[in-house]
């Protein structure tokens, strides 16, 4: 293909708006153009690397005998309402009313319509198990879009769903998945972290997610050196704080006056503390509910550890209204004291339950407690009491005795064991071996394609542009024509219809411009084998032969340079297993 006639735009400067390098560097190589917030066109050179994705995605999905099928886009509320997710996604999820004033969803994901289609079609247990995909456009009307194609509204997933009879069978397609979910991340070129993860408003019983470490990843990883075990941070379990030892006579509860100091720096700056000998208040409000949990100054709260303790039940902060009408007092001064009966739930982390003292709000507009004893001033037992891990690890936690580390990652895959929470409300049932009627196991396993592209970016560049790995770059080959004389333009061309003829997917930079421009072009493409014939190497008989990954560059007689390019694209495809 001849690079003058593709519409590659490249730009020199670094975008404005582009904050990450895999953001910039897909606006500057041309390979995409933005639309508006979250959605983009992808050019024909970031399609390619989109369609070289998916091809991989789709074998490895077909070699497990997986069916690939297309859903629709626009789907009918009422299949939501069912499964009851057109609450749980709330905002997420785009809604229209149509002409006839029927309301429907633009597909975030498939679940409610794929087991809508297990309901209908599945009789009996010979057909099971069986497996589906699809390839498609999802929108998610995202709260902040951003970082790219890495989180946009429109984006290109692979979803997959399987049914079973029972959870053994599950079991056995869940690795398969997670065994070609390898596949595919290695042969992508992306060096990859498994992690544990909470299932989240998906439901089910387990879940891994597969990151790309990176440091500008949304996901925070928790691992333990030399170890197999990795969480998503929503997930990470971390051992119980040592109790503190118990003050001898400890001091009786104290009002502090502590003005327009609401927040936990603010208070420990004033009263000359630190957070960790503060008990922070937090309160949800959920299905008509108070909940409120206790935490530690310097901790986190962590959502899904929550939900979990809660049923799976999505967890809000409560408004500042419901807060001041429970506590009394304005946002930033709620303490235990006297307010956990009020609540329906009092989750208390374990670290709380280990302190000797702290400080926590006195629910008085401007006022702290001090000497504040767990356990003698609130209680850490009752029937609308629990005391577990509530909370997100940090910097100094283990588990299981060893050190937990941290690191940022992209996820980039996700697989779920979904067991029966959406063929039960939606009635995918099947007749057994005994003709008894039983409700399908389910699995879901999905992709973001386009995160394949941005992470291999993010992961993949220097100060000159993108390094592709090969298996996903728009081309395997750039040859640059350095030159305007007709003996240097003939020998670019046969060199590109020889590559061609050979399979190799072959771009020839015939454009009129000098040498510099095409080389920084070139490099900011990332294609990774870069084949330059210029006036003097042709002189000598010779194409100069540079790897996109490496600084040296070699000279390969012109006769030689065609198979010697096929030798160099097949040993850096044989790496990635392509
Ligand atoms: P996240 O936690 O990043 O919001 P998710 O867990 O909600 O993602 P899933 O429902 O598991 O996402 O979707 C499957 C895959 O789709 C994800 O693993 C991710 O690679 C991709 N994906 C999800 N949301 C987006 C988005 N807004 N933009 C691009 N890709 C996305
Ligand atoms: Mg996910």
């Amino acid at each position: 293909m001849k690079y003058s006639q593709l519409l590659i735009p490249t730009i020199k400067e670094v975008p404005a708006n582009a904050e990450i390098p895999s953001h910039q560097l897909m606006l500057r190589a041309g390979l995409m153009r933005k639309v508006a917030s979250g959605t983009y066109i992808y050019l024909p050179l970031g399609f390619r690397c989109l369609q070289k994705a998916i091809n991989i995605v789709r074998q490895e999905m077909n070699k497990t005998g997986a069916q690939e099928i297309l859903m629709p886009s626009v789907q009918p509320i009422e299949l939501w309402q069912k499964s009851g997710r057109d609450v749980d996604y709330g905002e997420t999820m785009a809604r229209f009313t149509d002409r006839h004033g029927r309301e429907n969803v633009l597909s975030p994901t498939a679940e409610e319509v794929v087991t809508s289609l297990a309901a209908n079609e599945l009789k009996s247990y010979k057909q099971l198990p069986f497996n589906l995909y699809q390839i498609s456009f999802k929108f998610r009307d995202e709260f902040r879009p951003r970082f790219g194609v890495l989180r946009s509204r429109e984006f290109m997933m692979k979803d997959a769903y399987s049914f079973h009879a029972d959870d053994e069978s599950l079991d056995v397609t869940y690795k398969a998945m997670y065994d070609a979910y390898c596949r595919i991340f290695k042969r992508c070129g992306l060096e990859y972290v498994i992690v544990q993860a909470e299932s989240g408003e998906m439901g089910g019983s387990g879940s891994d997610q597969f990151t790309i470490p990176c440091e500008n990843g949304e996901d925070v990883i928790v691992y333990i050196k030399d170890s197999p075990l990795a969480w998503n941070i929503e997930k990470a379990p971390v051992d119980a704080l040592e109790k503190q030892k118990a003050i001898k006579n400890p001091p009786k509860p104290e009002e502090v006056h502590t003005p327009k100091v609401g927040t936990i720096e603010a208070v420990c700056e004033f009263l000359k503390t630190k957070p960790k000998d503060m008990i922070k208040t937090l309160i949800y409000s959920c299905e008509d509910q108070i909940i409120i949990a206790l935490l530690r100054g310097d901790h986190d709260a962590n959502p899904e550890k929550i939900t979990q303790l809660l049923g799976g039940k999505a967890n809000d902060l409560a408004d500042e209204a419901t807060i001041a009408k429970l506590t009394g007092a304005a946002v930033g001064f709620a303490g235990p004291v006297g307010l956990m009966e009020k609540a329906d739930h009092v989750l208390i982390d374990l670290s709380v339950a280990a302190m000797a003292i702290g400080i926590t709000g006195a629910n008085k507009t401007d006022y702290h407690i001090k000497n504040v004893v767990p356990g003698r001033d609130f209680k850490l037992e009752g029937d609308n009491i629990q005391v577990a891990d509530i909370r997100n690890a940090i910097d100094g936690d283990t588990y299981q005795g060893k050190k937990l580390l941290f690191k940022r990652g992209i996820e980039v895959g996700q697989v779920f064991k979904l067991g029966r929470k959406y063929s039960s409300k939606i009635g995918a049932k099947f007749l057994d071996e005994n003709g008894k009627e039983q409700i399908a196991t389910m699995g879901c396993y999905g992709i973001g394609i386009n995160r394949i592209i941005a992470s291999a970016i993010e992961a993949g560049n220097d100060k000159d542009g993108i390094i592709f790995p090969i298996s996903i770059a728009p081309f395997e080959v750039i040859i640059t024509q350095a030159g305007k004389d007709d003996d240097i333009k003939d020998a670019a061309k046969k060199l590109h219809d020889d590559l061609e003829t050979a399979g190799i997917e072959v771009l020839l930079d015939d454009r009129k411009e000098r040498p510099g421009v095409k080389f920084k072009d070139a490099d900011l493409i990332g294609i990774p084998i870069r084949a330059t014939i210029g006036k003097r190497s042709l002189a000598e008989g010779n194409v100069e032969i540079k790897l996109r990954a490496e600084s040296d560059s070699k000279n390969v007689s012109i006769e030689k340079a065609s198979e010697e390019i096929q030798t160099i694209v097949n040993s850096l495809k044989e790496k990635l297993n392509i």
